[in-house]
């Protein structure tokens, strides 16, 4: 049954954009790639990650990613990822959540939908028939492919460095179509993979930068507001202002 929500056209009304890293869920205990005791400090990408080369490192991979599957399933939903939830739930339809992280810590705090750009630790992907399914645990097994039993055509479903990122289309439409009057959060990136900066900072939304520390790889003075500190401490604050924008009447914008 359609409900009031879905019979409005809020394609009027001012959106919010979430797009969060690995920062997001550091505080959930799940190490960040790059930074101190970042993954990257203790194994190469170009070994995990790289979709020109994971097949002669086969075990190196599937080990990698068992031990992020077995970190994920103790980690709990942070104080951040509730409030990302929150605020899907009072503007419905209106927030769109994109993540870079291929954990599930979002859903578990209860957002719906989220866009996975990098796909998912417990999914397994079978590069020769493209089957993608759900792993049950966290170990795979090396049991092979369900469809055509290969073995060594199974990675883990992430997007591997040189591999093509389906939902790559669903940001950039995001992108192409922000207003002035809609709000961007980006929290938890260093923008090294994805220049956030580029894409968001220089679009016509309003544009919020939460991160630990200043970093690096982004032009950081690219976005309107900087907030630094743990998302679980910066988050609760920028309720208000969000709630601002997204309440404020934008007839005619
Ligand atoms: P990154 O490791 O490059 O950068 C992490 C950023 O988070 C840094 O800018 C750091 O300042 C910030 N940060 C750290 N702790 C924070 C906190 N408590 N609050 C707010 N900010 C904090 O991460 P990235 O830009 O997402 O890197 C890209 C890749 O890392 C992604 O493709 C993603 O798939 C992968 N990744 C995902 C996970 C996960 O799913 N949890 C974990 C590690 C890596």
């Amino acid at each position: 049954m359609e409900t009031i929500v879905d019979s409005v056209d809020q394609s009027n009304l001012p959106q919010l954009i979430v797009f969060s890293g690995a920062g997001l869920s550091a505080e959930s205990g799940l190490s960040t790639f790059r930074g101190k005791n970042g993954l990257w400090e203790n194994v190469s990408l170009d070994v995990v990650c790289n979709y020109a080369t994971w097949k002669q490192n086969f075990e190196a991979v599937h080990a990698f990613y068992d031990a992020r599957r077995e970190a994920a399933a103790d980690a709990k939903p942070n104080e951040a990822h509730r409030i990302i939830a929150s605020w899907q739930k009072r503007w419905p339809g209106r927030v769109q959540v994109v993540t870079q992280n291929i954990d599930r810590l979002l859903e578990e705090a209860g957002c719906r939908p989220v866009v996975h750009l990098h796909g998912e630790a417990q999914l397994m992907h079978c590069v020769e028939c493209d089957l993608e399914w759900e792993l049950e645990g966290t170990t795979y097994d090396q049991s092979g492919c369900p469809i055509c039993h290969r073995k060594k055509t199974v990675k883990p479903g992430v997007v591997f460095f040189g591999q093509p990122a389906p939902h790559y289309d669903v940001l950039y439409d995001l992108v192409s179509e922000l207003r002035p009057m809609d709000t961007v959060v980006i929290l938890g990136t260093s923008g090294k993979v994805l220049p956030a900066d580029r894409m968001f900072g220089h679009s016509p939304a309003y544009s919020i930068l939460v991160n630990l520390e200043p970093g690096r790889d982004m032009d950081e003075m690219a976005f309107n507001a900087r907030h630094y500190g743990a998302a679980t401490q910066i988050l609760p604050g920028l309720t208000d202002e969000i709630a601002s924008r997204m309440d404020a009447s934008h007839r005619g914008a």
